[in-house]
């Protein structure tokens, strides 16, 4: 199917992109990478009579340290994240979750603001975020404002971002040295989406764990931050009583719904089992491997 009609401008500043959007409100879409968008246009899932073409905005691309903070520009490519040496230093959950996204063509032009700003549940950069507390930087008419990951999501493809704002950058606090992490997701081919995927940070000392945070991926109709698991694990060696009561935990946290060929029972237990590994991993070092259902 081939889209319908629409207009298309491409702005070369944001403000210009955002008095576009004002004029046009709903009826007008962003276009960055085109990864998504250019499917759900070809699929009429989509028809916005106005294309505002940020890609060629200045000052939107790039990954730099500022203080406590890494600053990830809105039009960073996936692929610049996973080759990024700033990010494997100071927040190497993102370049170990990087591989997972899609096939190489897709992650050279899709950009880590078209995905929070699309918010999949099932896209690994909004369950990054969570597991981060990163804080998502958004620019409108009325200047800019930064929200945390954890407030952003609201419910299934519904954020807090409106039609007429972009996101600017992602601000991901640099994670110390002794805060390990460990990205892990079962899909059912290398590059598919995931089925369930878990984003872990933690603290190890003395065998136990502190500072936990875990977010899953295809686990609900946001990215999910497993509160109820973090809780059980804080503080705690995750010797085998300890990560049960975490995998129990998971059943108040997640909200899994069945896809074509995976029910919600299958993917409450894959997350489990995510869960094992992932602590497994995280205790001989934090490291990176894929999985495969
Ligand atoms: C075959 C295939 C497989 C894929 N597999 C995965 C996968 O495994 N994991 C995964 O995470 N993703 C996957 N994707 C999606 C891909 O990662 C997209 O690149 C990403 O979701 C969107 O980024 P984009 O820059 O291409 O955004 P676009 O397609 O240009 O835009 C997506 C949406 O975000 C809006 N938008 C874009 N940028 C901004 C901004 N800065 N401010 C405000 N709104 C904005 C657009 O209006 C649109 O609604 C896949 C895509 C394809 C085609």
């Amino acid at each position: 199917m081939k889209p319908s009609a629409f207009d298309y401008v491409r702005p070369s500043s944001v403000d210009e992109a955002i008095a576009h959007l004002e004029q046009f409100g709903d009826r007008a879409k962003v276009i960055a990478g085109g990864q998504t968008l250019m499917a759900t246009l070809n699929m009429r899932l989509s028809a916005p009579e106005l294309l505002v073409d940020i890609g060629r905005i200045p000052g939107l691309s790039g990954i730099e340290v500022r203080g406590s903070l890494v600053s990830i520009g809105a039009l960073t490519t996936h692929r610049e994240i996973e080759r990024s040496a700033l990010l494997a230093r100071h927040v190497p959950l993102l370049t170990q979750a990087a591989p997972h996204i899609a096939h190489a063509a897709i992650r050279n032009s899709g950009t880590i603001g078209g995905s929070i700003a699309f918010a999949d549940p099932a896209a690994e950069w909004p369950a990054c975020c969570l597991a981060l507390d990163a804080v998502i930087v958004i620019r409108g008419a009325g200047g800019e404002r930064r929200v945390p990951a954890r407030n952003y999501f609201h419910n299934l493809y519904e954020t807090d971002l409106s039609a007429t704002e972009i996101i600017t950058a992602i601000e991901c606090p640099i994670t110390p040295p002794a805060r390990r992490s460990v990205f892990l997701e079962l899909a059912r081919r290398q590059g598919d989406y995931a089925i369930v995927g878990l984003a872990l940070l933690a603290r190890i000392d003395a065998d136990k764990l502190h500072e936990v945070a875990l977010a899953f991926v295809g686990a609900g109709p946001t990215p999910m931050l497993a509160t109820t698991a973090m809780t059980a694990l804080e503080g705690r060696t995750p010797d085998a009583e300890t990560l049960h009561a975490a995998r129990e935990a998971l059943t108040r946290d997640l909200d899994p719904g069945p896809d074509l060929y995976t029910s919600a029972a299958t993917k409450r237990h894959l997350a489990g089992v995510l869960l094992g590994r992932a602590i497994a991993q995280l205790m001989s070092g934090g490291d990176q491997t894929h999985g495969t259902a």
